[in-house]
């Protein structure tokens, strides 16, 4: 490991807090991530970096590359997600959400802030660097679609990256600890929404109605039985109905009940079987009580699935950064991240960090009104990240092909 990486990724640690303090007090929702974009983009511009902003509404692109670029030499993208959650606040921090309602309770602030500490070693070190590296800030993580968002404006066009590395620090992971492991960490996540369409009336001539509340409710019992009856016990899955709203008043059989949910997966065969279960489902429980139904998919992300060159060259950083003692391996989560979206394109690896302090009461889990992590956690976080795009841009190229034998 280079020795300068660890020792400047420490040195950064109060601006690092500062940094993610400022993104922490000013939150801002997916694809409304103005001010945070507009504090990225300066601190780019400030390091002489070649910066694009707007790209996938409110996502920033800058490319850190030598004075010289080798010519056959690869691109490496980082990237780190920049958008808070519609939660209200209450951890009473000095720090906390000036914005009611909106709050940075998954730790993308610390990604943001990481990032920003990333691109300043990296620029000033840049003539060392043997390739390009492509840092990505994406707007619109949680359920929104911002990296897809992002590919489509052309995040992945030239330079066009080999590989892609990120890492999401971890509330309910010891501090420290940096969880990699080849193939899938996180699962496919589907939301849907099912519209169920009866025929209103009133509440005392039910006969001359159809009520979608009924029908809706069967509807959610029967979905569960897809996960019990349908799915192969040992494949994992999910099929959660999170949402029901239907009528509007106690003597009013409804005439519309919406469902929304989400389904969970690691492979594509146990997704197309939940999809088409769900589908026959809808289609066989509304036809028995008279109803009819829309069906909508959306916010796909796929699971997200680690290379084995990119995992095995991430833990031989993490053992370089964290000592081979912290570093770990646990058992996939079903947590869906769409950074599934680079990693299909560009494999590599995303790890976790342990970021718990529950001496300082750091252990609320992630979308929690009280969720903070420990923020001396990233200069770990820095240091990762900077190392393995120098550590890829030096042998990774090798790491792929013994990967492709
Ligand atoms: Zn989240
Ligand atoms: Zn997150």
């Amino acid at each position: 490991m280079r020795e300068w990486i660890r020792s400047e990724a420490e040195d950064l640690l109060p601006k690092l807090v500062e940094w993610r303090r400022d993104f922490h007090r000013h939150p801002e929702l997916g694809f409304q991530e103005a001010r945070t974009a507009g504090v990225v983009a300066a601190h780019l511009q400030e390091l002489g970096l070649e910066v694009s902003s707007g790209v996938g509404k409110t996502g920033v692109i800058a490319m850190v590359e030598p004075d010289q670029v080798p010519a056959d030499s690869e691109t490496v993208l980082l990237r780190f997600d920049m958008d808070a959650l519609p939660i209200h606040e209450e951890t009473g921090l000095p720090y906390a959400s000036e914005t009611a309602g909106v709050m940075h309770a998954c730790g993308h602030d610390g990604h943001t802030a990481i990032g920003m500490g990333v691109a300043q070693l990296l620029s000033e070190h840049r003539n060392e660097l043997p390739g390009r590296v492509k840092l990505v800030f994406q707007p619109a993580e949680e359920g929104l679609g911002g990296a897809l968002a992002m590919i489509r404006d052309g995040a992945l066009d030239e330079p066009q990256p080999a590989a892609a590395y990120g890492l999401h620090l971890w509330s309910r992971l010891p501090y420290n600890q940096v969880v990699v492991q080849p193939g899938p960490l996180w699962a496919a996540a589907d939301m849907f929404a099912v519209t169920v369409h009866g025929k209103g009336g009133h509440g005392a001539t039910p006969h001359d109605t159809i009520d979608a509340t009924l029908a809706a409710s069967q509807l959610v019992v029967a979905l569960q039985s897809i996960v019990a009856r349908n799915t192969n016990p040992t494949d994992t899955a999910v099929v959660t109905v999170g949402s029901f709203n239907s009528g509007t008043a106690a003597n009013v059989i409804s005439e519309r009940a919406e469902l929304q949910g989400t389904i969970r997966s690691f492979d594509t065969e146990v997704r197309d079987l939940l999809l088409r279960r769900i589908d026959e489902i809808c289609q066989g429980v509304c036809q028995a009580f008279g109803a009819s139904y829309e069906f909508e998919l959306r916010n796909c992300v796929p699971p997200t699935v680690n290379s084995e060159a990119g995992a095995r060259l991430m833990e031989g950083v993490a053992r370089e950064v964290v000592g081979a003692q912290n570093v770990a391996q646990i058992p996939p989560m079903m947590v869906g991240e769409d950074m599934a979206e680079f990693l299909d394109r560009a494999p590599g690896c995303f790890v976790l960090v342990g970021a718990a302090h529950p001496e300082k009461g750091f252990y609320s889990p992630h979308h929690s009104p009280t969720f903070d992590f420990e923020e001396s956690v990233m200069p770990t976080g820095v240091a990762l990240l900077a190392e393995v795009a120098f550590s890829h841009l030096s042998e990774g190229g090798q790491a792929e092909t013994e990967a492709g034998i």
